[in-house]
């Protein structure tokens, strides 16, 4: 797997359930896989690379039960069956507000955000931070 480069290594649900169960390698490289689809980066904070979504639709839930926005879809079928925005808009076209729901329960870095905020080294820092602010107002 290419874990190694991506920005939610170390950081990954899929990726703890994969090493908790020794898989290190996928097995469905023929005939069809979702490899191909073109990263989103049109939206000014959020991101969308759905190379590495496993359609869980947790991002379609956030963003309706939660956001109560309605902006992200499971379309298609089978094989063809893959997240979209709106009527198929691009992530910076839709009606999305940037509230980060969809990328905070995303298990993968399928939907994440420009600042990186999913990725380990961001959670250290964060963790960092409220170190520094409790010694500070204790
Ligand atoms: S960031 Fe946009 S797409 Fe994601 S949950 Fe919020 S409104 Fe919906
Ligand atoms: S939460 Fe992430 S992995 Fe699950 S369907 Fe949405 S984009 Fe794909």
């Amino acid at each position: 797997m290419e874990c190694d480069s991506c920005e939610v290594n170390n950081n990954c649900e899929l990726q703890t359930v994969a090493n908790d169960l020794g898989i290190s390698d996928h097995r469905y490289n023929s005939p069809k896989q979702h490899k191909g689809i073109p990263r989103d980066t049109s939206h000014d904070y959020m991101r969308m690379n759905l190379d590495n979504c496993i359609n869980c639709g947790r991002c379609v839930r956030a963003c309706d039960e939660i956001q109560g926005s309605f902006v992200l879809t499971m379309s298609g079928r089978g094989f063809e069956s893959r997240i979209t925005t709106d009527n198929d808009m691009t992530f910076g076209d839709s009606s999305c507000v940037s509230c980060g729901a969809c990328a905070h329960t995303c298990p993968t870095d399928a939907i994440s955000d420009v600042f990186q905020s999913k990725s380990a080294a961001i959670d250290k820092k964060l963790e960092q931070l409220v170190l520094i602010v409790e010694l500070v107002v204790t």
